[in-house]
């Protein structure tokens, strides 16, 4: 097994998959989406062909959640490999069964995801041979039968992957000085420009609209972080731990933004407003980080 990437493909391929996001999950009627939809029911925006008949225009119409949806590869797992090819329009077993597995799925192929990076920290080598049995483990359970990836108590399961997780974590961070705490915590809106948050600990953080322009994240862990309309224009993330295409995709930012190199830069995000010559300026350091 290769230490950077998994044997299974985490990489969402839409022309293989039956658009089983634009069915399986529920949608709430938010600034992401512009209609409720319960879970098992298609998208009124979905075709015939299974492609979204608004590809082009989701943004302007109200649905920007669905362009920043990342399903880690479990689409074309489910409809191609757990389901051999056969779609959920030929049988509402199949669908129910199909719409049950694939949130199931998503989260192994999340975890696994997860699990390679960790296995790209030199700093968590003493964690790698465990990391490497996770893996394992996880992809086993994904090349399984149908009927105990439904029977699997998935947040357990998360939960016993995280704590490993989060200690390849701690050795990575380990040697930032005075890093921040701040797991869980309820940043939405604040006011975080020019912050040094290297190496902080921004797991499950609330970072909604959160002003981060300019703040400094290398090494920072962003596991999990709501990152919704935070404006990273000019923000250090090199090297931030975890950070996912979805995050980075939900929040905005400019052609100054130091993004890592395994994320692609998101294609909606504008152009600098930093003076010339200034783009890769370094931020304050040791300014503390303020409540909205
Ligand atoms: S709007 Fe398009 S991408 Fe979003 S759920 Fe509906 S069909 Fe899928």
């Amino acid at each position: 097994m290769s230490d950077e990437r998994s044997p299974v493909d985490l990489r969402a391929d839409c022309g293989n998959c039956f658009g089983l996001c634009c069915v399986a999950l529920p949608f709430a009627a938010s600034a992401d989406f512009a209609l409720d939809k319960a879970a098992g029911e298609p998208c009124v925006n979905l075709r015939e062909d299974f492609r979204c008949g608004i590809h082009a225009r989701l943004r302007e119409r109200g649905f920007p959640g669905c362009t920043v949806y990342d399903c880690f590869g479990a689409g074309q797992q489910v409809s191609q490999v757990v389901f051999g090819g056969r779609d959920w329009r030929g049988s509402r077993e199949t669908a129910r069964r199909m719409f049950q597995v694939f949130p199931v799925v998503r989260q192994l192929h999340e975890l696994l995801w997860y699990l390679t990076r960790a296995l790209t920290l030199l700093a968590a080598a003493p964690l790698h041979d465990e990391i490497r049995l996770a893996l394992a483990r996880t992809e086993h359970l994904v090349h399984g039968d149908l009927d105990p990836l439904l029977e699997l108590d998935v947040p357990a399961y998360r939960a016993e992957v995280n704590e490993l997780l989060v200690r390849a974590s701690e050795l990575a961070r380990a040697g930032v000085p005075g890093r921040r705490d701040h797991r869980g915590a309820d940043l939405i809106g604040a006011r975080l420009r020019g912050a040094d948050l290297r190496g902080a600990n921004l797991r499950g953080s609330h970072l909604i609209g959160a002003d981060l322009r300019r703040a400094d994240l290398r090494l920072a862990d962003l596991t999990g972080a709501d990152l919704r309309g935070a404006d990273l224009s000019g923000t250090d993330l090199t090297g931030a731990l975890f950070l996912t295409q979805t995050q980075l995709n939900a929040a905005r930012g400019d052609s100054a933004t130091r993004v890592p190199a395994f994320l692609a830069r998101p294609a909606h995000w504008g152009a600098s407003d930093l003076p010339v010559g200034r783009a890769s300026a370094r931020p304050r350091q040791g300014r503390r980080p303020r409540r909205r």
